[in-house]
């Protein structure tokens, strides 16, 4: 069991596009999590296996070493505060930006600016770094949702094609940061399991290098 190596990943955009880059490290999953309820997936390798949870759980599955690596994105990295891993590759996947959006017609402000998000963190060191006294309202989802009720005056999101903003009246107005997936690992397997883990780093970052500019 010591030996074994467990991969935190979560559903969907991060899963998709974790597979190729496992394919190449000899790592094929033997179940979907789509189609699978399972939270534990095995892998062609008797000694790697899958463990599926939430995108902003991942963090702290690997750094309670619930997991020894981990794909998460740099939005949900920033939240967590990366303590106690490390993060030795961009794997360049689930690219989207970090943005401040609000309505096209934003209403009259009354005081300081309200900002609805669930990247509080990221949100409150963007508008410090610009001096600009904002007041932070925390959601967990649906962010769009609290400008069309009149809860907050803008939002910061990540946003890949815009739909949802559009679909919502929304726009895009303020550029934060560029956002992909990160490869992280607990620091301690990266000493006790030293060997494993630093080929299964390698060969992902000959994928990814294989991979860009295609
Ligand atoms: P969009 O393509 O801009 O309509 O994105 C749809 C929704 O998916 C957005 O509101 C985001 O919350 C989410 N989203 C888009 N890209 C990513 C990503 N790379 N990682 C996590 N969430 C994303």
């Amino acid at each position: 069991m010591n030996d074994m190596i467990t991969i935190a990943l979560s559903k969907g955009r991060i899963f998709k596009d974790t597979v190729p880059l496992l394919a190449h490290a000899g790592i094929q999953p033997l179940e979907d999590p789509e189609s699978s309820r399972k939270l534990i997936l095995e892998t062609n390798l008797p000694d790697v296996r899958l463990v599926i949870v939430r995108a902003s759980d991942v963090p702290t599955y690997v750094q309670y070493a619930g997991a020894d690596l981990g794909v998460a994105g740099k939005d949900v990295l920033l939240e967590h505060g990366g303590e106690g891993l490390y993060e030795p590759l961009d794997l360049n996947i689930a690219r989207c930006r970090l943005m401040v959006a609000g309505p096209k017609q934003p209403s009259e402000t009354r005081g300081r600016l309200r900002i609805a998000t669930k990247y509080v963190n990221s949100t409150r060191r963007y508008f410090a770094e610009q001096g600009r006294q904002v007041e932070i309202i925390k959601l967990y989802g649906s962010m769009e949702l609290a400008p069309l009720v009149g809860m907050a005056d803008r939002i910061v999101d990540v946003v890949d094609t815009g739909n949802t903003l559009r679909a919502n009246g929304l726009e895009p107005q303020e550029h934060i940061m560029d956002i992909s997936s990160r490869l992280i690992v607990n620091k301690a397997s990266m000493k006790m399991k030293h060997e494993k883990v630093k080929r299964i780093i390698d060969r992902l970052a000959e994928a990814v290098a294989g991979s860009s500019g295609s």
